[in-house]
This record gives C-alpha cells, structure tokens and sequence, in this order.
C-alpha cells in the first residue's frame, strides 16, 4: 500500500486511557496511554488475546462503553478532526452507522429478532438518509445482492432466525455499509464462524470496503485474519499498544517478545495443528497490573528491570514501533536476546 499522507488522516486516538470502577472498591485500568492513527481507506488490525483491551477500546470509539463503572480518564478520539469524546449523545449516534458502523461477532446481539431483515435495514437508511420507504427497500435490497445473497428477495423477507450464521453476518455487513461509513469497526467477524465461510466474509468486508472505500478497524485474537486483510497491525497487550508496524515487517521482522510469541501460536502448512504452542501464563488482570512490563511474567528474555520499570514505546523504523526495554532510544536492540533469555 502507498504510503498515506497527513491530510488523509481518519482517526487519531491520542493518550486514550480507560478504567473501570468495579464493584468490590477496586479500579482496573483496562486501557492505557493506546495511540494510533487510521487514514482514509486503510486497513488496520488490532489483535491481543481476550483481556488485551482492543473490545474496549472499540467500543470507546463507538462511544458505547457503559459510564460508569467505565471511566474514560484520558485522551481524545478524534475523526475528520473533531474530537468525539465532546459529542452529545444525540450528535453521537448521528455518527454512529453513518460514518462509524461496527460489526461484532455474534449478529444476534444486534440484529432485532423480531423485525424482518428487511425493515431492520430500512430503518437503519431512513435514519440516516432522506428517502422514501420504497428506495432504501430497493437500497436494502441491493445491498444484500453485494454481499452474495442469491435469493435477496426471499432473505429481506425473513426473520434473523431463519438463517444461518454466515447468511446473518452478511446481512450485518450489509447494514453497517448500507449509509457508506468512513469508518467500519469489525470486532471479531468470523470468530464464531466456520473456516470456509470464514473465508468467504473477510472477503467480502474487503471488496465491500473497496466499493464503499472506508477504512477498516478490524479487532481480533487471530494472526491469519491479519495476515490475510491488514495492511497496518497494532499488537495490545493488558491494556497498552507494544508493537505497531506495517504487515509484512510485523511477519517478517517482529521485534516484541509478546508478538513473536504470539506469530508461533499461527498454523502453518508445516506445522501440526494440534500440537501449536500457546504462550504459557495469561494476561495479567486489569485490577492487578505488574509494577513494571506488563508481559514481564511470562516474557522469556525479561531483565532484572522489566520487572521494575514499565518500557516506553521506541521507534524501529519510522512506521515500527515498539514498547521494550530491549530497545535503545534509537530503536536500537540493547541487550542480546539470548543473553537476557539466560536471566542477565
Ligand atoms: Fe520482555 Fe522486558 Fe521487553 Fe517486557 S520490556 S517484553 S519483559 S524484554
């Protein structure tokens, strides 16, 4: 992909940092200090096992984290420049559908069971364009033609239920282009599908979005969805960002332990599915954060002081990032893996 320019900047998440008040006196910090930007058209993954923090931050993007016990006590999140943050709630779900739509894992949860898929959708249109009820019936209509549904006529018809999990998260797709987002929030699309319908929807979340030329935030736990649909990755671990590169040089070149770790945990045509590693130990409770690196507990290369200090984030390359104390400065390796794999 060309490099993207300045002015082409779609959203900007500055220091954004979350906690939550829970219910036994404690504060879990589940997000902290996440920066990244998205331009017009691209396709940015943000990947991390289940408690990294990437749902949250979707959802604060989509101002639908639930105030309180949430707490948003840093930061911006600006789109086309305005801060969203600011919005009322009434200016926000203008937005919402309109230049942000979101697609979750189960279609279920947003889909209305007892509404026909077709009065869904055109609810959905007239909310956010001036037409009549015949034109987004024709829209709708449409619209399910592009994602693949063969017989369109008969699915805008039915109700939720009467379909398939596949058929149900293309008509989710279909809804959440149905008024051109800038911005489309995919937070685990395919999970709860089969691999080869799997397939068949990053597919066409990635034609839809060329036709509708939005960008895609696409939040996932699996290095293959990356793989196949990113053209940027950010890595988040126990709440913070700790590697952020373009695609192929997080493939090639990943320079997080946790990130490495992660890429292992990806089948290969080499390896034996049953037998992938998975990285021993779990994410550390956002309730009770380690002192210093939050990967320090199951990190094989981590120092005496990754166990004291927290890392700051350090620039490889222009477009690479990491959070590490194995790194200068500079971005330059400080201390050989090997050696600190060995304790030092
Ligand atoms: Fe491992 Fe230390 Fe880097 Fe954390 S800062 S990932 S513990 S080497």
């Amino acid at each position: 992909m060309e490099q993207p320019k300045e002015k082409d900047v779609l959203l900007e998440v500055n220091h954004l940092s979350i906690k939550f008040h829970l219910k036994n006196g404690k504060e879990a910090k589940v997000v902290e200090d996440v920066n990244f930007t998205i331009h017009k058209g691209e396709t940015v993954a943000l990947v991390g096992e289940s408690g990294s923090g990437k749902s949250i931050t979707s959802l604060a993007i989509m101002r639908l984290l639930p105030i309180p016990p949430g707490e948003i006590t840093s930061g911006s999140i600006t789109l086309n420049g305005k801060n969203l943050l600011t919005y009322k709630n009434k200016e926000m779900s203008r937005i919402r559908g309109n230049e942000i739509s979101m697609i979750f894992q189960e279609p279920m949860t947003s889909l209305d069971p007892v509404f026909t898929i077709g009065n869904q959708m055109i609810e959905g249109i007239r909310r956010h364009q001036k037409v009549s009820k015949k034109e987004a019936w024709n829209k709708a209509l449409q619209l399910l033609k592009e994602v693949g549904i063969a017989n369109a006529e008969k699915v805008i018809a039915e109700y939720p239920h009467q379909l398939s999990g596949g058929m149900r998260q293309r008509v989710m797709i279909a809804i959440a282009m149905s008024n051109n987002p800038q911005l489309l929030i995919a937070d685990e699309p395919t999970t709860a599908l089969d691999v080869t319908v799997q397939a068949q929807i990053l597919k066409l979340m990635l034609k839809m979005k060329e036709e509708h030329r939005s960008a895609i935030l696409f939040i996932t736990h699996d290095m293959s969805v990356v793989a196949e649909t990113a053209d940027r990755v950010m890595v988040m671990y126990a709440g913070q960002i700790v590697e952020e590169a373009p695609v192929r040089e997080l493939f090639l070149n990943p320079q997080h332990p946790y990130t490495t770790a992660l890429l292992k945990t990806m089948p290969s045509l080499e390896t034996d599915v049953k037998r992938l590693p998975s990285i021993p130990g779990t994410v550390p409770p956002a309730y009770a954060l380690p002192d210093g690196c939050r990967f320090a507990p199951r990190c094989p290369h981590a120092l005496a002081h990754c166990h004291q200090e927290q890392p700051a984030v350090h620039h490889i390359q222009e477009a690479h990032k990491v959070r590490c104390h194995l790194f200068t400065e500079k971005g330059e390796l400080a201390h050989d893996r090997e050696r600190s794999f060995a304790g030092n």
